[in-house]
């Protein structure tokens, strides 16, 4: 069944002179961007303002999540000049906030734990003044690889829980609800911020999303994006629903009444949406 996209969720792709120069930059160093490989919504809007998330780990994922439009299956060795080149970037945009994510990379035996820790590292060294935000995989819960992303001190660290638990199994390849919660936890008992993300009009119900922020703020998770899941492709995930902008409004005053510092949410909030105006040193 095809539900009729409402005017709400009808945006414009600028390309202004900003959006044409962000996109030289990344497509120069040979890097790739979840803006456009996982066609997010608000490229026009961030890449004009000058931000993008940067993919490491390669374009091909190991998972294949019925809601994610990356490419599935055999991933390519790991580039090892890729930090350097995410550094430089970040640098030529002049960030001062940069936000870096991964596919998922289980075919190595540290699921890409030591390139993360590199990859931060590098551009912490070249960009001293840049806020760096990390949304990662959930390395399969082993907390020695979790606690080697947190070494190298990224000032904000998010894993998307992406739905809520009943229907984690139909939408996520892979990964599974207590595993998440379980990244989550560890990432805040390494002192760093935590933050998740989940997409709503895939059939959950009100309460399965409380139960949710619930389930989140019990693992010390700060901070909370909640945004429409849009179906990619055909292939994909059907929407269930188009959730109104006036219930993002309410999810947005719900969450912090229940104790989040953070909530962004809305149509369009991606996890990495606005991250800038949030998380401002
Ligand atoms: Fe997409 Fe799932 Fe791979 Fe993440 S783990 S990049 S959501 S297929
Ligand atoms: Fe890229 Fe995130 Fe902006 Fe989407 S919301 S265009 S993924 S920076």
């Amino acid at each position: 069944m095809h539900i009729k996209k409402p005017d709400w969720l009808k945006i414009k792709l600028g390309e202004t002179e900003r959006f044409t120069q962000t996109k030289k930059i990344v497509e120069s160093h040979g890097l790739h961007t979840i803006c456009s490989s996982g066609r997010c919504p608000n490229m026009g809007e961030c890449w004009d303002r000058g931000t993008a998330t940067f993919m490491i780990g390669g374009d091909i994922c190991t998972r294949s999540c019925k809601f994610c439009n990356t490419r599935t299956g055999r991933p390519l060795p790991l580039d090892h000049e890729e930090p350097e080149n995410v550094a430089q970037s970040v640098k030529l945009m002049k960030l001062k906030y940069v936000v870096i994510t991964s596919v998922d990379r289980d075919d190595l035996p540290d699921f890409g734990a030591e390139h993360w820790a590199k990859t931060i590292e590098t551009v912490r060294r070249e960009n001293p003044e840049t806020t760096v935000e990390i949304l990662v995989p959930d390395f399969q819960g082993r907390v020695e690889l979790i606690d080697r992303v947190c070494a190298a001190r990224p000032d904000v660290m998010a894993h998307n829980m992406e739905t809520v638990r009943r229907l984690t199994p139909q939408i996520r390849s892979a990964a599974k609800y207590d595993v998440s919660l379980k990244t989550l936890a560890r990432i805040a008992e390494n002192g760093i911020l935590s933050k998740s993300g989940i997409m709503v009009g895939l059939g959950e119900t009100r309460d399965e999303i409380y139960e949710l922020m619930d389930d989140l703020l019990a693992v010390g998770c700060r901070s909370l994006t909640v945004g429409q899941y849009l179906q990619p492709s055909r292939n994909h995930y059907p929407v269930r629903e188009y959730i109104h902008p006036d219930t993002f409004e309410e999810f947005r005053k719900i969450a912090l009444e229940k104790g989040f510092d953070t909530a962004v949410s809305g149509p369009l909030v991606r996890s990495s949406y606005h991250a800038d105006l949030y998380f401002q040193h």
